[in-house]
């Protein structure tokens, strides 16, 4: 298991596009929480382009390691960060980051010595390419949050990082609208800029939450270039407000999340039938034919994702189909490839609970023998 595997809650930070305040918005969210009592880290995987050294004040800092060879995360404000801007100098050529960003993504991934943290952040790169796609399925991610500006949620672009985490079947926590109106740094009253509210009416069209909104401010800017955000430098400032808000709106979904949660299996195996067993934290001991599984599939190949209408002609699965591997993923589910070369499936860990195959459990069902192959 590496440290990681052992973090509660992983939270991706994404957009549709650059410069809509993502890092800025990761930044203040990590110290916020932080400020709130979590123990927080954040991973800048915007490999190309790293802010975080700057945004918390360690421009000039490097990595170092254990002596296990990990990555040991710089800290600062109390928040303790990895970044691409670490590991090299703040010129460096382009051409070199290109072949080395899939290589420093799984390197952050599995060896960062962590420590003990309640909540990682990953400032993901802008957009939807493959860095985004490997961190989102590659991670234990609890959610993402969408950050975007009201005028690219007119044009549909944070909608588009939505889609690519439904897609993998990465939940999202919620949507944040970032310099959604103006704060008046005499009164303080908020004046809008441009038509705002869209970022709720997304929310609420897909089904995620609002979590709040970032005033468009130049005291932002101003601390982010001081490398002393503005949560450290003027706690009590409207946009600090803002942060510890959406801080607290976060903290009440993960809490919520752990207490509905189906826990994750503590070990699992395939046994010489070829069943897949699983091992649960309440002791239980999970069965399950490869056939079955493979017939209950519900990717996008197997059902229709509108009428929820079966595709799969269960008749042309081969009868001695076997499990070639299983991997989590994320903290809520399993994926399967089978032999037939099947390998779109998800098996979230409450379905695999419901349609146990055990003896116990085909018996609490009124079925005597199982589904063999
Ligand atoms: P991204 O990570 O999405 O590319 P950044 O966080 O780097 O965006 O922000 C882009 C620029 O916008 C930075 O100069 C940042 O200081 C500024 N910025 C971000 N959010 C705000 C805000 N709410 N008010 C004023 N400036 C902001």
């Amino acid at each position: 298991m590496s440290s990681i595997d052992k973090i509660r809650h992983i939270i991706a930070v994404a957009s549709g596009k650059g410069g809509v305040g993502k890092s800025t918005i990761s930044t203040n969210l990590a110290l916020a929480l932080h400020e709130r009592g979590f123990r927080v880290g954040l991973m800048d995987a915007d490999i190309y382009g790293p802010s975080q050294p700057k945004l918390l004040g360690q421009k000039n800092a490097r990595v170092r390691v254990n002596e296990r060879q990990e990555l040991l995360p710089t800290e600062n404000h109390g928040v303790a960060f990895i970044s691409m801007g670490l590991l090299m100098a703040e010129d460096g050529p382009v051409i070199w980051r290109a072949p080395m960003a899939m290589k420093a993504i799984q390197q952050f991934l599995h060896q960062v010595d962590w420590g003990d943290l309640d909540i990682l952040l990953l400032d993901l790169p802008p957009g939807t390419g493959d860095v985004q796609i490997t961190l989102a399925q590659q991670a234990p991610l609890s959610g993402a949050v969408i950050v975007s500006t009201p005028q690219d949620m007119a044009l549909g672009i944070a909608r588009k990082g939505l889609k690519m985490f439904e897609q993998v079947n990465v939940p999202i926590l919620g949507v944040i609208e970032n310099m959604s109106g103006y704060t008046c740094e005499h009164c303080g009253e908020l004046t809008k800029l441009f038509q705002s509210g869209g970022a709720r009416r997304m929310a609420e069209e897909m089904d995620t939450c609002f979590l709040g909104h970032i005033p468009l401010d130049p005291k932002i800017t101003e601390c982010s270039d001081e490398g002393s955000p503005i949560l450290v430098q003027f706690p009590d400032h409207p946009a600090s407000n803002a942060f510890l808000e959406i801080a607290d709106q976060l903290a009440k979904l993960l809490n919520e999340q752990d207490k509905t949660r189906t826990p994750e299996p503590t070990d699992m195996r395939i046994l010489d039938t070829g069943h897949l067993q699983t091992e649960w934290p309440d002791q239980h001991v999970g069965n399950h034919s490869p056939l079955k599984l493979r017939a209950s599939c519900q990717c996008a190949r197997c059902v229709n994702e509108d009428t929820g209408e079966k595709i799969l002609d269960t008749s042309k699965i081969p009868l001695n189909v076997a499990i070639n591997g299983v991997k989590r993923v994320g903290r809520y589910a399993l994926a399967i490839t089978f032999s037939d070369g099947h390998s779109s499936g998800i098996y979230t860990y409450q379905r695999l609970r419901d349609e146990c195959e055990c003896k116990e459990c085909l018996e609490g069902q009124g079925v005597e023998e199982a589904f063999d192959v």
